[in-house]
């Protein structure tokens, strides 16, 4: 099967963009000491969800350019441009994420 390739390069410039500037922004609220040390544990939430919401954005940073970016990781569908603008480092379609979000607890019947 041939490799699809989604977004366009000027997409993917946009969202590079957007990403570095949400890195940067993260990148101060964290500090660069706590992220040179990857064995520190977050205390605050806060924090946490800032260390791990870095992490997103540098992940999708690294996989920008691969044909697959913009694809949902789960379904395989286009994440909506309008989603990826205002969340870049999305990896799922809203659908794949709610479900990922909210799985329900397999109660036994
Ligand atoms: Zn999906």
């Amino acid at each position: 099967m041939e490799h699809r390739r989604y977004l366009t390069i000027q997409q993917r410039e946009a969202l590079q963009r957007l990403l570095r500037e949400r890195a940067d922004v993260l990148r101060l609220e964290i500090g660069e000491d706590r992220l040179a040390d990857l064995n520190v544990e977050p205390e605050a939430a806060a924090l946490a969800r800032d260390v791990v919401e870095f992490r997103e954005v540098e992940a999708a940073l690294s996989r920008l350019h691969e044909p697959d970016f913009g694809l949902c990781a789960d379904c395989g569908s286009d994440i909506p441009y309008a989603r990826l603008q205002a969340a870049p480092s999305a990896s799922r379609c809203l659908s794949c994420q709610a479900r990922a979000e909210h799985r329900p607890a397999r109660a036994a019947p």
